[in-house]
């Protein structure tokens, strides 16, 4: 039995819960495949090291999407629309690009959005946002600074600076924005949120394991909080499905990774 390898590449790369999802997974239906982790550097040695190191396929991770998206012979899906990728495989000689964290956010929304909010224009807000447009969710991205939203505005999505924001009515707001993942601060000012927070709105984080203060701020208003960790899960059970060729089902690999990632 030909052993086969996988490991997620990024920079840091320590707190990834990438490994643990995976090997739950290879552990308990696929004892073949291992997977680690890579700490890369250089993002012009992505391709290099995932051949050197013989891998069968690979997951990426901040901040080498887009490098990824540039390194493989072919991307699919999503993925050629966002210019993205965040799991790469091997089909013979050639590197087919994945992404799933667009997909993995929209299969763990529990309604179908009437219009949607995107607080933040960075790469995961792309991903967000086309998927959101490919299920024709209408949607508003807000964004502190001006400079990254002119590439959304370019594809003709509606954008606003707090400057410029008129406030409406939204039934899913999604923070994107890394205000919150290692400091206490809100995407935008209490002001501007309070009166978009309510019952009946959903307020999603795709930060995971901590209540940020915008989910914090959610709650406090009565809006339904949804943190990242479903979105964690669901990006990397819909990897493992490419990983091993559809194999399993998605229930099954879901099931395992939900065991490994407690709530
Ligand atoms: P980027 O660096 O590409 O973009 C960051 C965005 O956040 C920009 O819009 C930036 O605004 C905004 N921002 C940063 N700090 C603040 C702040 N203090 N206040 C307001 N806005 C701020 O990051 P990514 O898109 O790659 O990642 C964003 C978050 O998504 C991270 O927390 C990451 O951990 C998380 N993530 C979660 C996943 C999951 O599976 N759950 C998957 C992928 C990412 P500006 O343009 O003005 O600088």
């Amino acid at each position: 039995m030909s052993l086969r390898q996988f490991a997620v590449f990024g920079d840091p790369i320590a707190h990834s819960k990438s490994p643990l999802l995976h090997n739950s997974l290879f552990l308990e239906l696929d004892p073949s495949a291992s997977y680690g982790r890579y700490h890369l550097r250089e993002s012009s040695e992505l391709r290099t090291r995932f051949e050197a190191l013989g891998l069968s396929g690979a997951n990426i991770t901040v901040p080498f999407k887009e490098v990824a998206f540039k390194q493989c012979d072919e991307a699919r899906g999503i993925a050629r629309e966002i210019g993205s990728v965040n799991t790469l495989v091997r089909e013979e000689d050639r590197l087919i690009g994945y992404n799933t964290d667009a997909p993995g956010f929209f299969n763990t929304l529990r309604t179908t959005p009437q219009r949607a909010l995107l607080l933040g224009a960075g790469g995961t807000a792309k991903a967000l946002a086309a998927i959101l447009r490919a299920h024709k969710i209408p949607l508003m991205i807000l964004n502190r600074s001006e400079a990254r939203l002119e590439s959304f505005r370019l594809q003709g999505y509606s954008t606003a600076t707090p400057e410029s924001f008129t406030p409406d009515s939204f039934d899913l707001i999604i923070n994107s924005t890394s205000a919150g993942l290692s400091d206490d601060s809100l995407p935008f000012p209490r002001a501007l949120l309070e009166p978009l927070l309510h019952a009946g709105v959903v307020a999603y984080d795709v930060i995971y394991g901590k209540t940020t203060p915008f989910l914090a701020l959610a709650k406090e208003r009565g809006a339904t909080p949804q943190d990242g960790r479903e979105m964690l899960i669901e990006q990397a059970a819909l990897s493992a499905l490419h990983f091993t060729e559809h194999r399993f089902s998605l229930e099954s690999i879901r099931a395992l990774m939900h065991r490994a990632l407690p709530a």
